[in-house]
């Protein structure tokens, strides 16, 4: 298969009609990107952005199209002590740093007297997720930044309206707005990647040689969702930008203004209870 310029194709979309090569692809991916951002209001020029970035390709993809897009950010990582996987997700981290020649901030979980390895085996990946919303909020809050940009794709987002539909959480569909606000002690948050696959992120990282790790963390469970999702789009193409395109409609018509938040008794965050989540996690080891 061949590009529209003549060069050997990387990528192939039915749902977009497109056959490209890899300078096309990148070119194409960013426009994707930028035409979300666009669309959606995601992120404003004159904001500083702290991206977040795991070491995956995911979010190294986010990464690179926010530097092509011109914006002004930094990265920040949450180190979560889980031995190798961690090990090499700094590595990648510190490597995309140099790449794009954008700073890395680093912030290591152990600091806070905990490792993700602490937490109960069946509720680990709550934990962590606990852990990074916590640390990348309150990180970007005390150094200035406006808003914090994680790379959820489309499948996470899909898999997030799914589970939480089905657990009878309907106002949870609010939290996948493509762009929060903040408000309170809470930053605003950016999805710039949420009408993007894992399958787009991972041919623009290979096809650019950006530094991303394989390695999966040997917490990640096996999601029969994330198959079904899959499933889906194979037999209905389109079907997962329909989709998330469906929930950021949905998502905007939740009211959350008679939301209530407490504040963190102990750290002083914005809290659900008279202590939040993440000093419940330090205090229980
Ligand atoms: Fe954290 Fe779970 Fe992801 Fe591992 S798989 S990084 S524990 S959320
Ligand atoms: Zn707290």
């Amino acid at each position: 298969m061949k590009c529209r310029c003549g060069k050997r194709a990387v990528f192939h979309s039915k749902v977009y009609r497109v056959t490209l090569c890899e300078d096309c692809y990148s070119k194409f991916y960013v426009n994707l990107v930028k035409r979300s951002v666009k669309r959606y209001g995601i992120l404003k020029s004159s904001e500083k952005i702290l991206a977040c970035v795991s070491g995956g390709k995911d979010s190294t993809a986010m990464a690179y199209a926010l530097k092509e897009l011109g914006y002004n950010f930094e990265l920040f990582h949450v180190d979560l002590g889980i031995d190798d996987y961690s090990k090499e997700s700094l590595k990648a981290v510190e490597e995309l740093s140099q790449v794009l020649d954008v700073n890395l901030n680093v912030v290591k979980l152990s600091d806070y007297g905990f490792t993700i390895k602490d937490a109960n085996r069946r509720k680990v990946c709550s934990a962590c997720g606990i852990a990074k919303r916590y640390l990348m909020n309150r990180f970007a809050r005390e150094r200035g930044f406006d808003v914090v940009s994680t790379a959820h794709t489309s499948e996470d987002i899909i898999l997030f309206f799914i589970k939480n539909v089905l657990s009878g959480n309907v106002e949870y569909v609010a939290k996948l707005r493509p762009r929060i606000e903040g408000h309170d002690r809470l930053v605003a948050k950016a999805k710039p990647l949420f009408e993007r696959t894992e399958k787009e992120n991972a041919v623009l990282v290979l096809s650019l040689n950006l530094p991303f790790t394989p390695v999966e963390c040997p917490f990640a469970p096996q999601d029969v969702w994330k198959e079904i999702i899959y499933d889906i789009e194979l037999r209905k193409r389109g079907f997962k930008q329909n989709f998330v395109r469906g929930i950021a409609k949905l998502s905007e018509s939740v009211e959350t203004e008679s939301w209530e938040f407490k504040h963190c008794k102990i750290c002083g965050e914005v809290s659900n209870d008279e202590v939040c989540s993440f000093c419940k996690l330090r205090l229980k080891r």
